[in-house]
C-alpha cells in the first residue's frame, strides 16, 4: 500500500500537459496544506474506524505534481512527519519526490534528507537537448538536469529516477539516443521512457500541434530494446531499474495495490472502492468533510483493471493470482485472446509459474492485446 500527495503548482505550464496544477502565483500554499491535513485526519478516521480497512501496511509515499520542488521543504516535512504518525506507515517507507531541475536546491533537498522525509527522487528531465526543451515550455536546460542529479549525489542520496519524453517536436532519433544515453552515464540506477501524449486541454493540443506518432514509438522502442543491455531490468512497460531499484510506489499500483490519495484530483483505492478527490482547487480548500467521492465501478471493469495493470509489468498476470483475487477464475474469453497474444508473439508463458507476459513486441503493441481482452470483459 501507498500514500499518493498531489502537489499542484507549477512555475508555468508545459506546452503538452494538462495536469491539475496552478501557476506558483495562485497557489496558496498554507491553506493547501491545511486542505491536504483535513484530508489526512478524514483517512485517519475512516481507517481508526474500520470504514477503511487497509489490508496492509503503508510502505511508500510519493510526493508528486506539479512541481514538488516549488512548495517548501517545512511544509513537506511536517505532513510527512503527520503521515508517518497517523496512518499505518512501516518503519522503513520508501519516500519518492518529484522535482524538476530548475527549482531543485541544495538546500531544500538537504533539509528534506535531514528530516528523513526522501528516500527517492524523481526527476523530470524529459530530454538534455536545450532547444527541445525550450520549444517544449520547460523551464531548465541540459545544465540544469545533470546539477540536479549531482545535488543530489553530494548529498548521499543515489536513489535516483529519471524520466525521459520520446516524440517531443524537435527531437531527432540520433537526438533521443543521445539522450537515452546521456542518462544512462549519469549513473541514475532509474530510468522511466515514455512517448509524448498531447494532453487534451494543453496548449499545444489546442494549437493543433501534433506529434509524430511512428517516429515516437520507433524511438520509444529503441530506448526500451537498449536499457536491457546496459544493466537495467524492464520491470514495467515504461520503467526500468538496476536490480533492487525498482518503484515499490509504482509497483504497488501495476500489482492493483491499495493506496491513499491526498490532495486535489488524487485517487485512492481501498477495500476494492475508487474515490476522487474534487479536481477543483478552491472546493479542494473548503473546509468540507466530503472532498472525496466512492467512483461507481463495475467489477469487470475492475477485474479488466486488474489484468491490464499486471500485463504491463514484468510479471505479468498469473491465474492463480486472478483466481484467488476475484475469488473466479479468468474468464475464459480472457484466456483466449491471451493465447492469441502469445500465438502472434505478443506474449510468452513463463515456464515456472505459467503466468502471461507480454514481450517487447507485445509492449509495443498492447493496445491490440488490451482491446482484445477488453471485448472479451464486456
Ligand atoms: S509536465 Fe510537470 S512541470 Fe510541466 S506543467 Fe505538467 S506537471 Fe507541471
Amino acid at each position: 500500500m501507498g500514500v499518493y500527495v498531489h502537489l499542484p503548482v507549477c512555475r508555468r505550464k508545459c506546452h503538452y500537459c494538462s495536469f491539475v496544477s496552478r501557476p506558483l502565483a495562485g497557489f496558496d500554499q498554507p491553506a493547501y496544506f491545511r486542505a491536504l491535513a483535513r484530508d489526512l485526519a478524514a483517512w485517519q478516521a475512516a481507517v481508526a474506524g474500520g470504514t477503511a480497512a487497509l489490508a496492509g501496511g503503508l510502505n511508500s509515499i510519493y510526493w508528486g505534481g506539479g512541481t514538488p520542488s516549488l512548495v517548501s521543504a517545512g511544509a513537506i516535512v511536517g505532513l510527512t512527519g503527520r503521515i508517518r504518525r497517523d496512518l499505518p506507515v512501516s518503519p522503513e517507507p520508501e519516500i519518492t519526490v518529484e522535482v524538476n531541475p530548475e527549482s531543485l536546491t541544495a538546500d531544500w533537498l538537504g533539509r528534506l534528507l535531514d528530516a528523513e522525509a526522501v528516500n527517492r527522487l524523481s526527476i523530470g528531465v524529459q530530454c538534455f537537448d536545450d532547444r527541445v526543451l525550450a520549444r517544449a515550455g520547460r523551464l531548465h536546460d541540459r545544465r540544469q538536469a545533470v546539477a540536479a542529479v549531482m545535488i543530489a549525489r553530494r548529498l548521499g542520496l543515489m536513489n535516483i529516477s529519471i524520466d525521459l519524453l520520446a516524440g517531443l517536436p524537435g527531437q531527432t532519433p540520433a537526438g533521443w539516443q543521445d539522450d537515452v544515453r546521456r542518462a544512462v552515464d549519469l549513473g541514475v540506477p532509474h530510468i522511466s521512457v515514455y512517448c509524448l501524449k498531447i494532453d487534451p486541454g494543453s496548449r499545444w493540443y489546442g494549437q493543433g500541434v501534433t506529434g509524430d506518432e511512428d517516429q515516437a514509438a520507433g524511438m520509444w522502442q529503441w530506448a526500451c530494446d537498449w536499457l536491457p543491455q546496459q544493466g537495467f531490468e524492464r520491470y514495467e512497460m515504461s520503467s526500468f531499474a538496476w536490480p533492487g531499484h525498482r518503484s515499490r510506489h509504482n509497483l504497488n499500483y501495476w500489482r492493483f495495490g491499495e493506496y491513499l490519495g491526498l490532495g486535489v484530483a488524487a485517487c485512492s483505492f481501498v477495500g476494492g472502492v475508487r474515490y476522487e478527490n474534487t479536481a477543483d482547487y478552491e472546493a479542494y480548500l473548503l473546509p468540507s468533510p466530503d472532498r472525496r467521492q466512492a467512483v461507481e465501478c463495475r467489477p469487470e471493469d475492475l477485474q479488466f483493471e486488474f489484468i491490464f495493470l499486471r500485463l504491463r509489468t514484468g510479471e505479468g498476470l498469473d491465474r492463480n493470482e486472478y483466481r484467488q483475487y476475484w475469488r473466479q477464475p479468468l474468464p475464459p474469453g480472457v484466456e483466449a485472446a491471451l493465447e492469441w497474444a502469445v500465438e502472434q508473439g505478443l506474449a510468452g508463458v513463463g515456464q515456472a509459474d505459467g503466468s502471461w507476459r507480454l514481450t517487447g513486441k507485445g509492449f509495443m503493441f498492447s493496445n491490440q492485446v488490451f482491446s482484445r481482452i477488453l471485448r472479451q470483459m464486456e
